[in-house]
């Protein structure tokens, strides 16, 4: 969206500077992503009472209406509608000029034809392949905002890949919202997954690069997919899985596409596999009718598979989905509560599993300097996605280095560059 602005001269400013134009890409994951959202909008308009205030994204698309309804909002865009924001910003009216909100939502069956040229920091780029799903969780309202799963043409990803690497990316992150349902529409013999085949052909590619997937289901760990992802030249040691619960029960309730056992015995072969593996999970806790007993399957998961980042939320019931009409719902507190164990969980095996890195060497991707307590020194992320502050400035220009870890303050890694460079 900002390229796109960029082109009829409109200049990005950081998020505490005065603006003539916000966009909001919203998300509404949790009925605390909406109220996020109107809370944004709110502060826009504090910083500038004369501001023209675009909102787009899921929230948007699902709830138009009530996005176009919230005071001081110019205009609002659906998914689809968004990378052309430009297009829409030059029809914008005066925000006192009186007059309905436009509203531009679309059906969800696109893909944008346009290549990117890279985004995050000077050495990260973040790479769509895959948008929408084809599932129904009970809890979700993602699907309807994304729309049905649609992928990228495989000659277009290899294509905008290599781009990236040759203007001097040395990570691109994969991105679907159901990455695993990736398909070229051809089927092959070879592989179960046409992901795997794709990722095959990525590492293929040219250049020096490392490739991370954003995060996958635990169904599509299939294990030529892991085999292939455990060649650590290319892929990144990391995997952030969609697991939601440990117990079969609720995964059943949620319609997930897997059971308690397999999710462990996909974990456990991913462990296997890849060496030196760092995990990462989404987990829901108060599910409508989740036991204490449900709670402590997905607490043992986390701590038998050592999920050191469980990115953990609270249930939330979005209007129009079958979980929220389910009867026993779960207080907000007691959510809340599990949730907080967990978290904690996460912290105990984090913080075990950074201290067991002091000594070793990684490659570390440079992203920012460090904001203030460190002038100098600059911040990056290992291939295990762990991050890491490094302590000589002097090297800040590269943008991939090779680093001793010397120590651990609170969840980030102290780093020196490594004797062997
Ligand atoms: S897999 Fe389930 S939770 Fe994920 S986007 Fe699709 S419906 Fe939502």
């Amino acid at each position: 969206m900002a390229q796109d602005l960029a082109k009829d001269q409109w200049k990005l400013v950081g998020p505490a500077e005065y603006a003539d134009l916000y966009v909001i890409n919203s998300c509404t994951v949790t009925a605390e992503a909406d109220r996020q959202t109107r809370q944004a909008v709110r502060r826009a308009l504090r910083q500038n009472p004369l501001a023209q205030v675009v909102v787009t994204g899921c929230y948007a698309q699902n709830e138009a209406e009530e996005c176009a309804a919230i005071p001081g909002v110019s205009l609002v865009l659906g998914n689809d509608q968004k990378r052309a924001v430009a297009k829409f910003a030059r029809t914008l009216k005066r925000p006192d000029e009186p007059g309905r909100v436009p509203v531009h939502i679309d059906r969800l069956t696109s893909l944008p034809a346009a290549l990117l040229n890279g985004f995050d920091s000077r050495s990260r780029a973040f790479l769509q392949v895959q948008q929408g799903c084809d599932q129904s969780c009970t809890f979700c309202v993602i699907h309807r905002a994304r729309g049905p799963s649609r992928s990228f043409a495989e000659a277009h990803v290899l294509r905008q890949i290599q781009a990236f690497v040759d203007s001097g990316y040395r990570e691109v992150v994969i991105c679907g919202v159901d990455l695993g349902s990736y398909t070229t529409g051809e089927v092959s013999d070879e592989v179960d997954l046409p992901l795997t085949s794709l990722l095959r052909k990525i590492a293929d590619l040219p250049g020096s690069f490392r490739v991370r997937l954003s995060s996958i289901d635990p169904v599509h760990l299939t294990d030529d997919l892991l085999d292939l992802l455990s060649d650590g030249s290319r892929f990144c040691p990391y995997l952030h899985v969609s697991m939601q619960s440990g117990s079969t029960l609720i995964l059943k309730r949620m319609k997930r596409r897997y059971g308690r056992e397999s999710l462990i015995d996909r974990l456990s072969a991913a462990r296997q596999r890849i060496g030196g593996l760092v995990l990462g999970a989404d987990v829901m806790t108060g599910f409508p009718t989740e036991s204490d007993r449900d709670f402590t399957d997905s607490l043992e998961v986390i701590k038998s598979a050592q999920i050191i980042y469980p990115h953990v939320f609270c249930f939330s019931g979005r209007p129009g989905t079958p979980a929220a009409r389910i009867p026993r719902q779960i207080e907000r507190v007691e959510r809340r509560r599990r949730a907080s164990i967990l978290r904690d969980a996460g912290q105990t095996l984090r913080c075990e599993a950074l201290n067991r890195m002091v000594g070793q060497h990684g490659s570390l991707i440079m992203e920012r300097p460090d904001a203030a307590e460190k002038p100098g020194a600059y911040h990056g992320r290992l291939a295990n996605y762990m991050p890491v502050r490094l302590e000589d400035p002097e090297n800040a220009c590269l943008t991939e280095i090779c680093v001793q870890i010397q120590g651990v303050d609170s969840d980030v890694l102290v780093a020196r560059v490594s004797p062997s460079e």
